[in-house]
């Protein structure tokens, strides 16, 4: 991925720690928010990926990316804490009906009720 600025160049860093910390639960505790719900994280891979959006959120940077290797997007959130490290505070992965637009033919998905994310 191409950082598009020092918060989110830190905040893919956090990612790529995630991922070599794999299933190390202790490791992942310093990487992401307390009471963060690691289900899902093995969704993360090392594949080639670009980034679809950035944005902020009541100073919380949100960050959407899709892999080469899957047509849907997937959308993290990150805080920063007291010692300005970057924590993943919300994992999300799109929507296989709308991949992540919230839409289909120009209605609300009914899938993911037009949230674009984490239908199940
Ligand atoms: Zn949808």
């Amino acid at each position: 991925m191409v950082p598009e600025n020092e918060p989110v160049a830190a905040c893919l860093g956090v990612l790529d720690e995630i991922i070599r910390a794999s299933s190390d639960v202790t490791a992942l505790a310093d990487l992401v928010t307390p009471g963060f719900d690691i289900a899902g994280l093995e969704w993360l891979h090392s594949d080639p990926a670009t980034l679809q959006s950035v944005s902020w959120v009541e100073n919380q940077l949100v960050i959407a990316f899709k892999y080469s290797s899957t047509d849907y997007p997937f959308r993290c959130t990150f805080a920063s804490d007291e010692l300005g490290r970057w924590r993943l505070t919300s994992f999300e992965y799109g929507c296989p009906a709308c991949f992540g637009d919230g839409l289909l033919n120009d209605s609300t998905c009914s899938i993911c009720n037009g949230t674009g994310y984490d239908a199940n």
